[in-house]
């Protein structure tokens, strides 16, 4: 039996479903996760999504009435149903910490079969079934191959095909990445073909700009953006404060650090962005250069090679200067 029909199989038997994916939802984490919930319905079978946190708001037109609940302002919902859960999806994770800590520990606890579908490399042996493939771009595009090689083509439609093809486009920066194959186009073309309205999805998730939000980027660019011109690296850091100067939501950085990136002479690029006595940190990087590896040393984090993140908990100007002093010492052309 193949993996796909194994998977089918199991969403078959199963009482109770919760789809879980990681932290600080993104395109793809929210994509797949619908993409799956809706595809589990066309077989019958009922599902829940809890995730760690709330989705970002160029994202929330996906989303159906109560399709997704989060952690943070539903816990004790979210710890009965992965409690109860006798199979639960991890998608787009590769290790329970991506959780957040109080979560994780939840998914660790839980007696349910655990099926883990994600492209990050280096998977935590926790899970029951692990579907690990770093070579594809996104956990979207696996989604719809287990569709696919379950034999359940003909459940590929607009609906559940909508989400998957936002999160290929967030995961792939538009079908731009080296992650992006002749495959990506050919299942995309299988999604237009079944109803999938691209121009809509384009532009109900990205041309809907808060002005605050376009504000707050030109700042960024205008106001924080450095760039060490010997080790090709971009920095933007935002502190709180400057962030609320502009009614900060969830979302509104989203991309800036893509922006860093693609300045001329420009390689790597990070971005720092303080909240509740946090900074998260956003890597970008091009070619070889390997920034989950840099985030997974210093700053507890990891991802791809390309796009990865990490936390800290200095404050942002000691995070800044932890960085700052790093940076010598892995980047740059002495390091190629
Ligand atoms: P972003 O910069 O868009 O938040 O994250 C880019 C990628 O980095 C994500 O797809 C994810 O793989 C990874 N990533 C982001 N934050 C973390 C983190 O805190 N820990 C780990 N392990 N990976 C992260
Ligand atoms: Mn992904």
């Amino acid at each position: 039996m193949n993996f796909a029909k194994e998977i089918v199989q199991s969403i078959e038997t199963a009482e109770k479903i919760v789809i879980t994916s990681h932290r600080s939802p993104d395109g793809d984490s929210v994509g797949s996760s619908l993409g799956l919930l809706r595809f589990i319905r066309s077989l019958g079978k009922e599902a829940q999504i809890c995730h760690p946190d709330g989705c970002p708001s160029f994202i929330e037109w996906l989303k159906q009435g109560d399709e997704i609940i989060d952690f943070d302002t539903n816990q004790d919902r979210v710890i009965a149903l992965m409690d109860e859960a006798d199979l639960i999806f991890c998608l787009d994770y590769n290790g329970s910490g991506r959780l957040g800590k109080d979560m994780g520990g939840v998914l660790l606890a839980a007696d349910g079969k655990k099926i883990m579908i994600d492209h990050h490399p280096n998977p935590e042996d926790i899970f029951d079934i692990t579907a690990s493939h770093p070579e594809v771009c996104s956990t979207s595009q696996l989604i719809i191959e287990l569709i696919l090689e379950s034999g359940n083509e003909d459940k590929l439609n607009q609906s559940i095909g909508t989400p998957l093809y936002l999160g290929i486009v967030t995961d792939t920066g538009s079908f731009r990445f080296s992650s992006v194959t002749p495959r990506t186009h050919q299942l995309i073309g299988m999604l237009l073909e079944n109803g999938v309205k691209q121009a809509e999805v384009h532009e109900n998730s990205f041309d809907h700009n808060r002005l605050d939000r376009m504000k707050l980027r030109g700042y960024a660019i205008a106001e924080k953006l450095e760039v060490l011109k010997e080790q090709e690296f971009a920095i933007v850091a935002l502190s709180e404060e400057e962030l609320n100067r502009f009614n900060y939501i969830k979302g509104d950085t989203e991309g800036l650090v893509n922006l860093a990136l693609s300045i001329e002479g420009v390689t790597v690029a990070a971005l720092l962005t303080e909240s509740d006595g946090k900074i998260k940190m956003s890597f970008r990087s091009m070619g070889e250069i390997a920034v989950n590896a840099f985030a997974g040393e210093h700053f507890e984090g990891g991802g791809h090679m390309n796009a990865a993140g990490g936390v800290s908990f200095l404050s942002l100007e000691e995070t800044i200067d932890k960085l700052r002093s790093l940076i010598p010492l892995h980047f740059g052309k002495s390091h190629a």
